[in-house]
């Protein structure tokens, strides 16, 4: 990152000069939504999705809206470098307010930032990660963006901490997602993920790997996955906009499939690239 230009307030300068308030309520409530879009030779990917969600969080939490999609997109653009891979980070919180109070100040200008950074798909056709079974701690509105993260840096902490990649997470024994990612799995030779509602991030690369499988006729299904069924899968994978789609090859220190990223990863990580090309 080192003193890459980055957006606050309408203005774009080093990141060593942006600064803002102690006040503001992001840092105070971790009260502000976010999103994270990659950019494929300097061109937004599924912007328009992203920016729907991001409508979805700001009206989860009774924000405005401060920009039109057109207004996004010349933003964010212009940070992008021409060529490069990037993700763009953008966060709005709810702003500073003159003193620290749990409800809505009455007169308050959110405070909107947004920076790059590298992105690192996984791309090692060989092997896979490891992950971790937790239970899943979060609240009940994971489909909002929320910058809220504590549980979710928990989890991958204890991720981490246990020789692992990710957390996946389980609520009342059924697959919710991961700390940061959501799940698929190929159990009986269906690709399945769970459904989308409020236990789950509804995630841009989940959409786009349903998208493919429909268009290729490959059989999928969004439904409930207990504990028991992921087990029992012959591929696991982990999706995310930065990361792409992540083979899991060991989970709780159990192999899965043959311990090595599956045929099906195979053909999915394919197409993905084959559609991100078909972009630039
Ligand atoms: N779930 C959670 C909790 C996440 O943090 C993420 C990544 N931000 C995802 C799912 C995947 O979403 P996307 O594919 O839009 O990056």
């Amino acid at each position: 990152m080192q003193n890459e230009i980055v957006y606050l307030n309408g203005q774009y300068l080093p990141l060593s000069d942006a600064k803002i308030s102690v006040m503001d309520r992001g840092f105070l409530f971790g009260d502000g939504v976010y999103e994270v879009i990659p950019a494929y030779a300097g061109k937004l990917f599924r912007l328009e999705g992203h920016l729907e969600r991001l409508g979805n969080s700001l009206k989860s939490i009774r924000l405005q809206n401060p920009h039109t999609p057109e207004q996004w997109r010349n933003l964010l653009t212009k940070l992008l470098k021409d060529g490069v891979d990037q993700s763009v980070y953008l966060q709005i919180t709810r702003g500073a307010a003159p003193k620290r109070d749990h409800a809505f100040p009455a007169h308050i200008v959110p405070t909107v930032f947004a920076m790059v950074s590298n992105i690192n798909p996984h791309s090692d056709e060989n092997t896979g990660l490891k992950a971790i079974s937790l239970e899943d701690s979060r609240w009940k509105l994971c489909d909002t963006k929320a910058i809220t993260l504590l549980a979710n840096v928990l989890l991958r902490q204890e991720a981490i901490e246990n020789g692992c990649a990710e957390a996946i997470l389980f609520k009342e024994d059924y697959l919710t997602e991961g700390s940061a990612s959501n799940v698929f799995a190929v159990i009986n030779d269906i690709l399945m993920t769970p459904p989308k509602g409020p236990a789950i991030l509804p995630g841009i690369t989940r959409d786009v790997i349903l998208e493919i499988a429909r268009n290729k006729n490959i059989p999928c299904s969004e439904q409930a996955i207990s504990k028991t069924n992921l087990k029992a899968a012959s591929e696991i994978w982990v999706t995310s906009s930065t990361r792409e789609i992540i083979p899991i090859v060991e989970l709780d220190g159990e192999i899965i499939g043959n311990g090595k990223p599956g045929s099906v990863w195979k053909t999915f990580h394919k197409l993905f690239q084959d559609y991100k090309q078909s972009l630039r």
